[in-house]
């Protein structure tokens, strides 16, 4: 499972607006939304990149690995399933090049990692021998010794002991599962490539190996949930003994194997659960979980109360880091400029081939898109708090958004108090149904990708 780094959600103003699962997705990434990127932007970003700044800003690198063993039906990720070594080494070969790149750059030269992210497609479907030598050349121009987190996503099926060792070797301190599901049955429906079998087979060797931290990834909705193989799933994840929890409900995007057979086949679309079912499937989740000593730490995420948990990647981007983002497809967020790497095999690598970064679409945004951005990723968290965007914006949000506000704590989806909003449950289930009310009014309605 990829990290869920784009997507194009339709107009929200009300909860009541939502109720069959309809080809478009809401998750809510990124603001202003991508459609406003431009390819003529990219020119902004190379003079950014040009010029030394905020050196104390956090920075953190994103290194994409688009491969997968199989497609997954609601997969919308740039995947590919069919490239064998050689073409493997190859693209291995030009993400090593496009982080040295950066690191020659004045805007990035010297300054420390504080984060990495393995994020994909699959990171952990790369050999071991690939593995290693990418880590070994990004190190050398990117060195992150330093960093807080090292985060790395994993398809239980592809890990091997060597290969769970190599991943602990290049210093990971979050390991996090892509098993989405407990039943062989809805795993298959779906496409995904393993089977419960493989997670039980690596879950025992991955706690033996000691990662500061071991996420799973868990969806609501996945087609073929009912009631009664939600209730397993979960139970059979508390079993698993993870540090901390990940839950998104299901969402068609347009371009997957389901959405394209609910617009061209109706008779045979596939049966996905309302968003009423999913939420309330959320809800049992978090509910169960909290039973087993977890407690809620986003709209998606668990962590159990007794461990050492974080999830610096996430909160680093809520709050404005730069992320640079290197790999085909990638988006990146530096100096306070948004952009997106070229989105196709050939165009990325004829592009580092030529000694060039592979920049597709830009986005500038003005001082007031980036508040807005912050609040609007920050209210994932459940709650944020007004003198945080005073002090950083000089912003009072509850007078700004006091009509959004007065309007979602009427409807029980949050409450405001001295100074802090809090999202009540039913506000968490339902958040980025909810966030399209603080866009700007420009950006209201429009599509998001
Ligand atoms: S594992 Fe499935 S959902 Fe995740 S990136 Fe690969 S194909 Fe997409």
């Amino acid at each position: 499972m990829a990290d869920k780094n784009i997507a194009t959600p339709e107009p929200a103003t009300t909860a009541a607006d939502w109720k069959t699962t309809d080809v478009g997705s809401v998750f809510v990434s990124n603001y202003p939304p991508y459609s406003f990127w431009t390819d003529g932007s990219v020119n902004g970003v190379t003079d950014m990149l040009a010029e030394s700044g905020a050196p104390d800003t956090p920075m953190g690198l994103y290194l994409h690995i688009p491969f997968c063993r199989k497609r997954c039906k609601f997969c919308y990720f740039r995947v590919y399933t069919d490239k064998n070594a050689r073409e493997i080494d190859t693209y291995c070969d030009a993400l090593a090049r496009e982080v040295e790149l950066y690191a020659e750059t004045a805007r990035t030269k010297g300054r420390p990692l504080d984060f990495v992210y393995f994020g994909g497609g699959t990171p952990s479907y790369i050999s071991v021998k690939h593995l290693n030598a990418l880590v070994d050349r990004v190190k050398q121009a990117m060195p992150w010794d330093q960093a807080r987190e090292v985060a790395f996503e994993c398809e239980p099926g592809t890990l091997t002991q060597p290969k769970l060792e190599a991943i602990k070797g290049i210093g990971v301190t979050r390991l996090s599962l892509g098993v989405e599901n407990m039943i062989d049955e809805i795993l298959r429906e779906n496409g995904r490539a393993h089977v419960t079998d493989e997670i039980y087979r690596v879950m025992p060797r991955v706690h033996e190996l000691g990662f500061d931290q071991v996420n799973v990834d868990l969806i609501s909705g996945m087609v073929g949930e009912t009631w009664e193989t939600w209730q397993v799933t979960v139970q059979k994840t508390i079993d698993l003994d993870p540090d901390s929890l990940t839950i998104y409900q299901m969402e068609l995007p347009f371009n997957t194997v389901y959405s394209k057979s609910i617009r061209e086949e109706e008779n045979s679309a596939p049966a996905v659960a309302n968003w009423e079912t999913k939420r309330a499937w959320h809800d049992y989740a978090i509910e169960t979980f909290r039973s087993a000593g977890y407690e809620v730490a986003s709209a998606y995420t668990l962590v159990k109360k007794d461990r050492p948990t974080s999830f610096v990647y996430r909160d680093a981007l809520w709050h404005s880091a730069d992320m640079i983002g290197t790999g085909v497809a990638s988006f990146s967020h530096v100096g306070g400029v948004h952009f997106q790497n070229k989105t196709h095999w050939d165009a990325y690598l004829g592009d580092i081939a030529e000694g060039r970064l592979p920049l597709n679409r830009a986005f500038t945004p003005t001082e007031e898109e980036r508040f807005a951005r912050e609040m609007i990723l920050q209210l994932k968290l459940g709650h944020i708090s007004a003198s945080y965007f005073s002090e950083k914006f000089g912003v009072d949000i509850l007078e700004r958004y006091a009509p959004q506000f007065r309007r979602l704590d009427d409807e029980g989806m949050l409450s405001v108090e001295d100074g802090q909003v809090r999202l009540s449950r039913q506000g968490l289930l339902r958040v980025d149904q909810l966030l399209p009310a603080f866009y700007e009014p420009k950006y209201q309605g429009s599509r998001y990708t």
